[in-house]
């Protein structure tokens, strides 16, 4: 038995308190799209462990890479060591990426990965000779991790961060991009960001946001053609642009990266959650040449960052399997497939009296009502009706794993409609 109430005693659970908080599921094991709680229900999981388990649990492809790797070696430190698992990664990130982006280097997390892709701007500026260059410019409503380089590029508001403003760099945000992801392009929709990249060209080191959708700061989804602009003016003004795919990585969206939307190619792209199909943590950031060069040239030519499990052999084999199992895939089909039936289930849920926006990409379905939602009900009833579901403020979305046959994918939709109806 699960010990509750050491639990609720003593486990801090992300982005609660230790005081009341709001009860915990305990779950003793998942197996495909199911996660098995200890009193034996079995829930149908609409969040693929926030974005990362796109196989599905348990999956007997994935077992076995681990198995294998963790008979040779769990962890080595990747300082003056390399190894098969970390290269044989490098090689297939490399590959899969457009062909600029072709320098890796391995991180822990998501949120690592941000803080070096953000170090890697700062040291390429600092490196050719343009030390000025402190400022990352961003759109608002963006999510990008919980450290603090990453918080100071969430949005200031819905980014979950706001008290610690005070303790944050202080960079430059825009509007969140204004259209939607089928809206034909107006060229008003980059003025705000324009107008202060213009304003700040000296100042700014890199332009940082998720292409296409944006995730835990508003989950909205917006036009590629936004990305081509904006991809346009960094070059004019030689500013970076980096590319959060933390979430929208491995065929979320539709395209393996969501930067294929638009055909746009940034300097920098994070990769993280859907990296080890949800095994292990494990993020990677790739370069390409010129900031690569423009760090290796400087007057410190070492990149200032390793961390003590980077490269982690056991991470590196559980992104190479899930890479070869997700391109072995039909994955394509079957997020059309789900795109299809999201699109078409949760396009009804407009004429719900709560609701005010039902946004659809890839395997992504988003609810956005016109009140934030009750946490501890709502939770409560989803369990209820045998789905894993997870809101925060006015979202209620899903991104079930990519193995989610019509009939699970079905029920859950059915859940999500019942739930925002009342
Ligand atoms: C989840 C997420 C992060 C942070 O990743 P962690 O692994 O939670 O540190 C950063 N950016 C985006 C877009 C994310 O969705």
């Amino acid at each position: 038995m699960i010990d509750l109430a050491f639990d609720r005693e003593h486990m801090w659970h992300p982005y609660t308190s230790m005081r009341n908080p709001l009860p915990v599921f305990p779950v003793v094991s998942a197996s495909g799209v199911r996660l098995k709680l200890a009193d034996g229900r079995e829930l149908i999981d609409g969040m693929s462990s926030w974005w990362a388990a796109v196989h599905g649990y348990n999956h007997p492809v994935m077992i076995r890479a681990l198995e294998a790797q963790l008979h040779k070696m769990s962890h080595v430190m990747f300082g003056g060591l390399t190894h098969e698992p970390a290269v044989e990664l490098g090689k297939k990130l490399v590959a899969l990426t457009p062909a600029p982006l072709n320098r890796v280097f391995l991180a822990d997390s998501g949120s690592v990965s941000v803080e070096v892709a953000i170090k890697m701007a700062f040291q390429y500026w600092q490196s050719v000779g343009e030390p000025g260059r402190d400022k990352l410019l961003t759109v608002r409503s963006g999510y990008h991790g919980d450290t603090f380089g990453a918080m100071a590029v969430c949005d200031p508001v819905t980014g979950m961060h706001s008290m610690f403003s005070g303790v944050l760099a202080q960079h430059i945000f825009a509007e969140a991009p204004p259209c939607r992801f089928e809206e034909s392009w107006d060229e008003r929709y980059l003025a705000d960001l324009k107008e202060k990249l213009l304003a700040n060209r000296e100042r700014i080191a890199a332009v940082i946001l998720e292409p296409v959708v944006q995730g835990a700061g508003g989950m909205r989804i917006y036009s590629p053609h936004y990305l081509k602009r904006l991809r346009e003016l960094c070059d004019e003004n030689g500013v970076l642009l980096i590319f959060d795919e933390i979430a929208t990585g491995f065929g979320r969206t539709g395209k393996l990266f969501a930067m294929e939307h638009a055909g746009v190619v940034p300097d920098i792209v994070c990769l993280g959650k859907a990296l080890t199909g949800g095994y292990l943590t494990l993020s990677a950031v790739l370069a390409n040449d010129r900031v690569a060069d423009g760090i290796s040239g400087g007057p410190v030519p070492e990149f200032m960052h390793g961390p003590t499990f980077m490269g982690n052999p056991l991470a590196c084999a559980a992104a190479n399997a899930s890479i070869e199992l997700l391109l072995r895939s039909d994955w394509q089909g079957k997020v059309r497939g789900i795109e299809a039936i999201l699109k078409e289930r949760l396009a009804p849920a407009i004429e719900l009296p709560g609701v005010a926006d039902v946004r659809v990409l890839g395997a992504i379905g988003v609810l956005e009502m016109k009140q934030p939602v009750n946490m501890g009900k709502i939770q409560q009833r989803f369990v209820d009706e045998g789905v894993w579901v997870r809101p925060f403020g006015k979202l209620i979305y899903v991104m079930p794993p990519y193995i989610i046959g019509s009939e699970d994918l079905n029920f859950l939709c059915s859940a999500l409609l019942k739930i925002a109806a009342e």
